[in-house]
């Protein structure tokens, strides 16, 4: 368990594992796809897993959360 601020909107929520997608709310994450279908495939050509992860662990050490991983890696 742990939490993150969305990138997003701003808001805390709460995660059983770090989100693949990044520091964004399940909300925006249905937003984002829902743009994504509307407007192409533009925004998967982001920054890759990897780079997202850090930018989790970046953000949450910023707002003093300590992202606890659970299960697979
Ligand atoms: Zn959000």
């Amino acid at each position: 368990m742990g939490s993150l601020v969305c990138t997003q909107c701003g808001k805390t929520f709460h995660f059983d594992v770090v989100p693949r997608r990044g520091a964004i709310c399940f909300k925006c994450h249905v937003q984002s796809v829902n743009l994504g279908f509307t407007y192409g495939r533009d925004n998967f050509h982001g920054p890759t897993i990897k780079e997202r992860e850090r930018n989790i662990l970046a953000n949450a050490e910023r707002n003093g959360v300590e992202p606890q991983y659970v299960g697979n890696k």
